[in-house]
């Protein structure tokens, strides 16, 4: 540590307070406000100038050298932390915390916030995405998995059976930073760290504050409440407020919902792409067009755990119906929300003690509609909607309370005044009556003056020494009324008085500026205090608000993209007619080739077909379909009846884990197993060129015995689209295997690509074909098609002659064409051409290579 090169002794006093805090918080970045900046010192200078690019500067600090330093404006600190957590930091807030001029000697500073990764809520978050922090238990062979949004205050536990499962739900839920025991299994931590650079925090405090033992209320036990409380104390420790935002934890079951596991969810492209790992471009940035930020976080949930209850399910995709056949109904609820900004981010700075003013008048522009929302769901006499609406309270109260207090464009700061209404508070109002009209009040109380003592010139003025007087000349100081008033000053030819009224009013003026910035302060504590107690109320606004926004938004998604209610059966069956790949058919615009999907005494489906002619489209078709509709949306199609699946797994595309180590193979084999073991009759299996990543008898093996296992153990819905021709003769011996492929032809040797599954196997690989579309050198194209006609005539390869240079190929040349300008000469008789046929036959071969 670059300190213990110093001699602290030596050091200035503010740098020995530096260094009294940094010491319990050497893994942290030490942000100490030093005027109107937060400096960082020595290591930390050195790792944020670099980090953030901004100048290392020196200080002297009372030794010979100066010692490094950096910073950033206090009133902009903001991306600056932000830059720092984005990259795996934490940033310690150190602030003075007593006033200095009460200090004796340097100011006392502080820790006051520790901002992290999974705990950070300033404004640079996109609020349409949760940022959750998970703490997880050992508890036998099982795991205690807990995780909590700070802002938001909802918090979740549930059981995981494994470590994989733990790693999977983090990685699902996009934690950026988990808690766990100082004991906890250290090969985890080093996976998380180092493979998925989450940030291990540590926190061994199992007892929850008393005010926030309520929370634990639905766990079912102590280990549960440990789980729970290391990870609230975790954030107490960083956060240093009280949250009495916090919600109770809910606990669930993972078998109450859909289970997708981390592969599969990546590669169906769920909620981020396959490649860039973006929101663009997956089914969740397809389907979320809600209106408000609470709408895409609930939507984004949805996603994460689609339902298995059927009544839940319906109950959902009814509302979809209702909107969807109301055109005013959704247009002019689409308005409404448009007004309603973050409840639930509002209610967490409410709880943090963040908010600001502005934020209450946010609260309050949201409130302000929330009556209109109840009573369009109300005045549609749809027994549903009244329902719905019956959930909504538009928290009266606290709305017009804020609209007595509150300015409409009050300061983002909250100790400078300007943000209430005067009238609210009656002192308030006199402050500012005597701060805007002290000139209208002093020429009222002149003439009041003049009257009761009858002297015309009697005149009120002001001196910065003296303050406020009333001036009397000397002629008219026999005057009786005089007698109250104090003399103050004596002038040639005049005397100064002042009255206790004058006093008042001097008093009142001076100080009411100051005045009404203190008192406003206290106002706002008092209001954030009153708002804080409707906390509980704003969360369960914001939770039925989003509910509405997300199933309005299904409603508008289905119709704007031609989607139909799913129904449902419990025969394990699938008929979907003319289905469509969500996401490929957005972005192809023209040209979708609809598909229908049976799945119902055949339940395993062998799909053959060349490279790109939508194999794997189809098989995520059904995947995407099956999950929207157990979300409670519509789904893309004509019809769909499906079965309620309990667990999808995917083995699609190659999704190399270079990062965990593991090759293409291995990561395939990986998939496979992990869906061999857990899928039930209930799930469904999506398996895409199986036994590819190794030697094709190896390959062709396991992808025959795979397809066996899971047609006689498990016997579930199953696609399973493969190269090896030879597994389509297994619908002789497999009863419930049926062939189908995904159509193409070939015109002019070309393949084209006609994206229709149709029943039986596909005729030819078109491999050669494909690949001839991806502009492989016309030599390697010409080469293989020589090896492949040499294996179809029973040879082996390399009885054909290995030398690539033996034979002629013109790189240049059109294989495709040449080709037919060969068949044309072939079939050619010269000797019985004219002269004027064979100039024909040369100007119809050069139109060929042209
Ligand atoms: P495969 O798995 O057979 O190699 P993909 O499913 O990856 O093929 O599809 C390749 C491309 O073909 C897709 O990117 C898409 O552009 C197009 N495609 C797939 N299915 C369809 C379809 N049903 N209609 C139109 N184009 C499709």
């Amino acid at each position: 540590m670059l300190i213990d090169s110093y001699d602290k002794a030596k050091l200035s006093p503010m740098m020995q307070q530096y260094i009294e805090i940094k010491k319990d918080y050497t893994d942290v970045i030490v942000f100490f406000r030093v005027g109107d900046f937060y400096e960082m010192f020595l290591d930390d200078a050195l790792l944020a100038s670099r980090e953030l690019e901004i100048t290392l500067t020196g200080k002297d600090a009372g030794v010979e050298e100066r010692i490094p330093m950096c910073g950033v404006p206090f009133h902009s600190y903001e991306p600056y932390a932000f830059r720092l957590i984005e990259k795996g930091y934490k940033v310690a807030i150190v602030e003075q915390v007593e006033d200095p001029k009460q200090a004796k000697g340097i100011v006392k500073r502080d820790v006051i916030k520790i901002i992290t990764p999974g705990t950070i809520n300033i404004g640079e978050m996109d609020g349409k995405e949760n940022n959750f922090i998970a703490s997880v238990k050992e508890i036998g062979k099982e795991y205690i998995f807990a995780y909590t949004d700070v802002l938001t205050g909802e918090s979740f536990l549930t059981l995981l059976v494994d470590l994989q499962e733990v790693t999977n739900e983090l990685l699902n839920l996009r934690c950026h930073e988990v808690v766990v025991s100082s004991k906890f299994n250290k090969k985890a931590i080093d996976l998380w760290k180092n493979t998925y650079q989450i940030v291990v925090s540590f926190e061994d405090d199992k007892e929850l504050p008393s005010y926030l033992q309520g929370l634990t209320e639905n766990l079912d036990n102590e280990f549960e409440c440990e789980a729970f409380a290391i990870l609230i104390n975790y954030i107490l420790k960083t956060q240093r407020e009280n949250l009495t935002h916090l919600k109770t934890v809910s606990r669930y079951d993972t078998n109450q919902y859909l289970r997708i596991d981390m592969h599969s969810k990546r590669n169906l492209e769920i909620t981020e792409t396959l490649r860039l790992n973006q929101k663009n471009g997956s089914l969740l940035y397809l389907l979320d067009k809600c209106h408000t930020a609470m709408g895409s976080r609930m939507l984004h949930k949805w996603l994460n755990h689609p339902l298995l209850n059927q009544d839940k399910i319906n109950e959902r995709l009814d509302y979809v119906e209702i909107f969807s056949n109301d055109f005013i109904l959704r247009n002019d609820l689409a308005e409404a929300l448009k007004t309603v900004y973050d409840l639930e981010r509002i209610v967490g700075k409410i709880s943090c003690g963040t908010c600001n003013a502005k934020d209450l008048v946010q609260l309050r522009k949201s409130l302000s509609n929330i009556p209109n929302i109840k009573d369009l769901l109300k005045n549609t006499n749809n027994e549903k909607l009244i329902k719905l609406s019956d959930e909504i309270n538009p928290l009266e109260d606290l709305y017009n309370l804020l609209v007595e207090a509150l300015v409409d464009n009050p300061p983002f700061v909250v100790k400078e005044g300007g943000m209430f209404i005067p009238s609210y508070n009656q002192t308030l109002e006199e402050l500012y009556e005597i701060k805007n009209h002290s000139a209208e009040w002093l020429s009222q109380f002149e003439a009041r003056e003049r009257e009761a003592t009858g002297i015309k010139n009697l005149k009120v003025g002001y001196n910065r020494i003296f303050g406020y007087y009333i001036e009397i000349t000397k002629s008219n100081l026999e005057n009786q009324v005089l007698e109250k008033y104090d003399r103050k000053q004596t002038l040639a030819n005049a005397e100064r008085f002042i009255t206790p009224e004058l006093k008042e009013f001097e008093t009142k003026v001076l100080s009411a500026s100051d005045r009404i910035v203190a008192l406003e302060y206290e106002l706002f504590v008092d209001l954030k205090q009153t708002c804080s107690t409707y906390i509980k109320s704003i969360q369960e606004l914001a939770d039925v608000i989003s509910r509405i926004d997300c199933l309005l938004n299904f409603s508008n998604i289905s119709l704007k993209n031609n989607y139909v209610r799913p129904t449902f059966n419990s025969n394990r069956e699938v008929t979907i007619i003319n289905g469509r790949h969500p996401v490929v058919e957005t972005v192809l615009k023209t040209g979708y080739v609809a598909n229908d999907v049976y799945i119902n005494k055949f339940n395993t489906l062998l799909i053959t077909g060349p490279n790109m002619s939508g194999k794997s489209t189809y098989m995520r078709m059904l995947a995407l379909i099956s999950i929207m509709a157990q979300v409670g949306c519509f789904v893309p199609a004509d019809s769909a009846n499906l079965p309620i699946f309990d667990q999808i797994f995917t083995r699609i595309g190659a999704s190399d884990d270079l990062l965990g180590g593991s090759s293409t193979f291995m990561v395939e084999m990986q998939e496979a197993n992990y869906a061999l073991q857990n899928a039930t009759k209930n799930s469904l299996i999506l398996f895409d060129e199986i036994g590819r990543g190794t030697a094709t008898f190896d390959g062709l093996a396991l992808a025959q015995a795979i397809v066996e296992y899971v047609h006689e153990k498990i016997g579930c819905a199953t696609l399973f689209s493969t190269h090896y021709h030879e597994l389509v003769n297994l619908e002789d011996s497999l009863s419930r295997l049926k062939n189908v492929h995904v159509a193409a032809k070939e015109e002019q040797s070309r393949v084209v690509f006609l994206h229709k599954v149709l029943d039986g196997p596909i005729d030819k690989s078109y491999g050669i074909n494909v690949a001839a579309l991806a502009k492989l050198p016309k030599g390697v194209i010409a080469r293989s098609k020589m090896i492949l006609e040499a294996l179809e005539t029973e040879n082996h390869a390399h009885n054909v002659s290995l030398d690539l240079f033996n034979f002629d190929v013109n790189e240049e040349e059109e294989i495709v064409q040449k080709s037919e300008v060969e068949k044309i000469l072939e079939e050619t008789d010269v000797d019985s051409l004219s002269p004027r046929e064979a100039l024909d036959l040369i100007y119809k071969l050069k139109a060929y290579v042209e």
